[in-house]
């Protein structure tokens, strides 16, 4: 099946000054958790995106000195000669199959940690650290100006000798550049600070400079903010972006627009849909002749279409459809629509980066692997021998293990308790603003329905002598996990009441079962992501009060690194959701719960009909336990595992991800006392 002729424009070349992109697809900078650290396996990630059809692909964000550091937030560096050669193994892949690359340059200010180099970091004014840190800025002066001009610009050259074909002054964000430019940050009073012209001058000399240096063979993007803040009303504050935006309008050779609130611009599906940034950039490109690039979750041809054909954009900018579909461009080139495997919003890829590890993501267990384990999204080896697979369960580790599985070639059995595939992506995606989580059975129900070595049997709770009769050669138990109604105190396992009160003690499988508490409602949230306050929100529709009690400081605290937490935070409150931080449930007596203080303050008590606990699941693994029971491993006529939540509950990327490594490893030589390859840099070429 050949590309359906309406998606023609988005695979025509677009030129960028001295370059020209071979069609509309751009991958724009985006975090990957690898920085410098991990070269390999960067440019094997980023050749699989540029197989997949991205005509450009970004770096992350590019440290032009070590006085712009931010680990522990891996960043990639053009510091030194051995930067040129790190980057080169990623110009080269990306070149290999006809799409540019392109390096974003970087200076933190106040927005970088230094933790590593150690340096005082360098903004307009000595100003704190806006990540928390107790360091602040130096002012810089003129000879910081200065150092500043001329490190970007070795750092482009830098970039030009690695072989990039773009590259980027990175002036939004929050970033040095960005102060410079804002009206309240900068309150310099020389040159570079006061009138509109003044605060403008280091970003215009920055493009120039960068131009000078490598405007002959590489084009110039800047990427910039088309807003200054958005409003209570939610509606754009442009304050002088437009007349900022028409004084630099026509120096660089691509504009790499996005807005002001990072929250929004990579929002969460459950607050951000496709295509968000339009209402706050739509008016770009009326005010320059150069290519304009921009994100907005893109996963739908049509969108993409849309937008370039009203004059909203140039390119189709991604980061997060990239990651879950490097070969997204492919697909609809080669009019297999049904195949793009669509983000679903949920940033686990971004908090990778939060965290300081390599990235992830919840769609594509591949991303991140391709160079260290050698798997690749869309090629698997082929199958060992004629073996049959049984796998139970059809929740997100199951649909992965089969459908990986079955592009192998393995004949697979797939048998699913109840009617619907998905497990708990299913289940979760039906409670408020979760929609979008469907994507992860969706993608895997429609790739499984077209494999004719697959047999999905639904409604078909199996038992102990139901695994035994298949005579499968493989079983795996993808049985997933329940929530618990128990606190777990940091040691054990503990209820909060007993007798008669537990029938008022409710747990997310009840509510997303439809089982709902009637009356004030307290949710616990041990869990610490998404879950209580998608509950929380859940129970408040339902027009009863609600209270959120979590023994952290925040709500939903580990949402914090998927840059959602503000989000949910402000959502709960115009609900009308009461908020308790830093308060443990010890006791719920069916009217009365008790809080206690974890600073050991006075315990508190809230007059509540119900709690719903969100603290712990446990591992459905009683059939696992059950077929060991009757033999011994050695015994047993098939090889036997447990995979995702049965096996250790975590989060949908980890089950998605044991899935895909149980189909990746089966009857496959894997040696497990080094089963990664270890990217590293080269010590060989450096002296100590
Ligand atoms: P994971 O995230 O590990 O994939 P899920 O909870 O999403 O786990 O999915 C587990 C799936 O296993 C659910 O769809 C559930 O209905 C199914 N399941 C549980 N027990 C059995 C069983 N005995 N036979 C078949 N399916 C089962
Ligand atoms: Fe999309 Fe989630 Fe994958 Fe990130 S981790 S690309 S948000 S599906």
């Amino acid at each position: 099946m050949g590309r359906d002729s309406r998606y023609d424009i988005l695979f025509e070349p677009v030129q960028i000054g001295p370059v020209t992109a071979p069609n509309r697809f751009y991958q724009v900078p985006h975090c990957t958790g690898m920085g410098w650290q991990y070269p390999r396996t960067l440019a094997a990630m980023r050749k699989v995106k540029a197989q997949g059809g991205w005509g450009v692909i970004c770096t992350e964000y590019n440290s032009i000195h070590p006085s712009s550091d931010d680990l522990p937030h891996p960043y990639a560096s053009l510091w030194d000669d051995s930067d040129v050669r790190a980057h080169a193994l990623m110009t080269d892949a990306v070149h290999e199959h006809g799409s540019l690359a392109a390096a974003e340059l970087w200076y933190g200010g106040a927005n970088s940690n230094n933790l590593f180099s150690r340096l005082p970091s360098m903004d307009v004014d000595s100003r704190p650290n806006t990540k928390g840190h107790p360091y602040q800025t130096r002012a810089m002066d003129k000879q910081d100006i200065r150092d500043l001009r001329r490190w970007h610009r070795k750092a482009a050259l830098r970039a030009r000798d690695a072989g990039f074909d773009v590259v980027y002054v990175y002036a939004t964000h929050g970033y040095l550049i960005s102060n410079f430019l804002h009206p309240r940050v900068n309150t310099r009073s020389d040159e570079y600070g006061g009138s509109l012209e003044n605060r403008v001058r280091l970003t215009r000399e920055l493009i120039q400079e960068t131009k000078d240096a490598v405007g002959d063979r590489c084009a110039v993007a800047v990427r910039f903010s088309a807003d200054e803040e958005i409003g209570e009303d939610g509606q754009p504050i442009y304050g002088e972006r437009r007349e900022m935006f028409e004084m630099l309008s026509d120096l660089p050779d691509l504009w790499d627009i996005n807005i002001a609130d990072y929250s929004v611009e990579m929002g969460v599906s459950r607050f951000t849909k496709e295509a968000a940034l339009e209402p706050y950039m739509h008016w770009v490109k009326s005010v320059t002749d150069k290519p304009v690039v921009t994100v907005g979750r893109f996963t739908s041809p049509d969108t993409m279409v849309s937008q370039v054909r009203r004059g909203i954009t140039d390119f189709i900018g991604a980061a997060r459809p990239s990651i879950a579909d490097p070969y997204l461009p492919k697909k609809i080139e080669e009019g297999r629509l049904s195949a793009i495997r669509e983000c679903i919003g949920c940033n686990v890829c971004y908090a990778s980066d939060s965290i300081g590890v390599p990235i992830r993501c919840s769609q594509n267990p591949t991303m991140g692997e391709e160079w260290r384990k050698g798997w690749h999204p869309e090629i698997l080896r082929k199958k060992s021998s004629e073996a049959r697979v049984l796998i139970v369960g059809a929740g997100a580790a199951g649909l992965e293990a089969a459908r990986a599985l079955g592009v192998r070639g393995y004949d697979v059995l797939l048998a699913e308790a109840s009617r619907e595939l998905g497990g708990r992506v299913s289940r979760e995606a039906a409670l408020p603003g979760m929609s979008e989580y469907i994507r992860v059975k969706d993608y895997r129900e429609q790739q499984l329905i077209e494999m004719p070595n697959v047999e999905i049997y639904r409604e078909s709770p199996l038992t102990v002598d139901d695994i035994l009769a298949v005579e499968a050669d493989h079983v795996a138990i993808a049985t997933g996990a329940t929530w618990r109604k128990e606190c777990f105190d940091e040691e054990r396992f503990v209820p909060v009441t007993e007798g008669a009160a537990l029938s008022r003690v409710f747990t997310p499988d009840d509510i997303m079962d439809g089982k709902l508490p009637d009356g004030p409602t307290l949710v616990f949230d041990g869990d610490g992501y998404y879950m209580a306050s998608v509950i929380a929100e859940k129970i408040r529709a339902q027009g009863h009060a609600v209270t959120l009690v979590t023994p952290s400081d925040s709500v939903s605290d580990w949402a914090g690194k998927t840059s959602e937490r503000w989000r949910i935070r402000t959502h709960l409150l115009r609900l009308g959701v009461e908020v308790l931080p830093s308060k443990s449930l010890v006791q719920f007596d069916g009217e009365i719960a008790e809080l206690e203080c974890t600073y050991g303050g006075p315990s508190v008590t809230v007059p509540v009909a119900n709690t719903v606990m969100v603290t712990a699941r446990k591992p459905n693994d009683s059939l696992y336990r059950g077929v060991l029971g009757r033999m011994s491993p050695e015994d047993l006529p098939f090889s036997l595992r447990r995979i995702g939540d049965c096996d250790a509950p975590a989060i949908i990327a980890a089950a998605v991800y044991a899935g895909h490594r149980y189909a990746q490893e089966l009857e496959e030589a894997v040696d497990e006392d080094i089963p990664l390859k270890h990217d590293r840099v080269d010590v060989g070429q450096q002296p100590i």
